[in-house]
């Protein structure tokens, strides 16, 4: 028996297409899918499709639960709580209650698979050190263990001594006597995300005995967006730049990401009013300014070739009043603009970005704005 190992779909349903498609080819008997089918990624409900047209086992994984409802969104980051929300109002309630449904271990050939670790399945903790595999190996006895979670690929192995050690290369047999922990990394959403980044899942061959890791190419801008708050992200939003400047580098590609786009505006983003027309708004991102910030830095950056964007910035006070706007053109990006002297009151800045003109859609490299003391 053959079997594909999926993890962390992260409703990147191109990415998931790409994995089915070559485990297909690989003649797999059933996949397996551990979780967090949806959060993050743009297309919830026809990830979740594939899933259950594609997969004999699922198991739910904290975004999963999240969206649900049976985990607190809450202890998420605003991208992630976002996504939640978002994903929860656009999946039927049909595929709301299958993701309730979800069992949190599985068990298929002589492996047993959780989406975050043994100890305490439902919690959704990390297995990120021999430690943690360590504690996994004594609270299940399966001779394998797969894991999730982490989004990046692992292997630990416990010896017959019962020492842990963590174990390199991409396919190795399960050997008698010795015990595995295998993580497949993540189909969707590769924490590793930039140049050389891989779209992992694992085979899990019974006869062989054998485990080996497929990498498949990973397209960032065709579908996934990291570091990148969408228009409803209101809570916490109180860091400084310094919290946005951590955040990874967003690379978009408007069209490949249109649907996100669409469902984030649609998501409660405030609308303020517009001197462009509504339908030639490509995104708008909303930032608090906190005290003392005097600039905004857009971040903006286009692709090579790209048509020319308006950035359009929209100055608030507490309670959502204008007080200030100004439009701008940009033909390959924008960066730190003084804020205007009367909106230095402003506590919030909406920053629009709209297209110039009928016709092709500009491609946005990266659009991830801040404010600057
Ligand atoms: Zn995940």
């Amino acid at each position: 028996m053959r079997y594909a190992v999926i993890s962390d779909v992260h409703a990147n349903v191109e990415a998931l297409e790409r994995a089915l498609a070559d485990a297909r080819g690989l003649g797999v008997d059933e996949i397996v899918c551990l979780g967090d089918i949806v959060g993050y990624g743009p297309l919830p409900a026809e990830a979740l499709a594939l899933v259950r047209a594609n997969c004999e086992t699922a198991i739910a994984g904290n975004h999963d639960d999240a969206v649900a409802g049976r985990f607190d969104v809450e202890s998420f980051n605003d991208l992630a709580h976002d996504a939640a929300l978002r994903h929860r109002g656009a999946l039927s309630r049909e595929d709301v209650a299958y993701l309730s449904s979800l069992p949190y271990t599985c068990r298929f050939g002589e492996a047993e698979a959780a989406h975050g670790d043994f100890t305490k399945p439902e919690e959704f903790r990390y297995v990120n050190s021999r430690e943690a595999a360590a504690a996994n190996f004594a609270a299940d006895d399966a001779p394998l263990l797969f894991v999730g979670h982490t989004h990046v690929p692992c292997v630990f192995v416990r010896g017959e001594d019962g020492v842990v050690s963590r174990l390199e290369g991409d396919s190795f047999t399960l050997e008698r006597g010795k015990r595995y922990l295998v993580n497949p990394g993540s189909v969707g959403y590769p924490r590793d995300a930039g140049a050389g980044a891989a779209s992992t899942y694992a085979i899990y061959d019974t006869v062989e005995r054998m485990v080996a890791f497929r990498r498949l190419p990973f397209y960032v801008g065709s579908v996934m967006q990291r570091g990148v708050q969408p228009a409803s992200a209101t809570r916490r939003r109180r860091a400084l730049c310094a919290a946005f400047a951590a955040m990874a580098f967003a690379v978009l590609a408007a069209a490949g990401v249109a649907a996100w786009f669409a469902a984030a505006k649609d998501d409660g983003g405030e609308e303020a009013a517009m001197d462009v027309a509504p339908s030639m708004l490509i995104y708008c991102h909303t930032i608090d300014i906190p005290v003392g910030c005097r600039a905004i830095d857009p971040k903006l950056k286009l692709a090579k070739g790209s048509p020319p964007v308006l950035l359009q910035t929209v100055y608030l006070d507490g309670q959502n009043r204008e007080i200030e706007r100004e439009s701008r053109q940009y033909k390959s990006g924008a960066k730190r603009r003084k804020i205007p002297q009367k909106a230095l009151v402003a506590v919030k800045a909406k920053l629009s970005i709209y297209r110039t003109a009928e016709g092709d859609k500009p491609i946005i490299e990266a659009f991830s704005p801040c404010a600057l003391p």
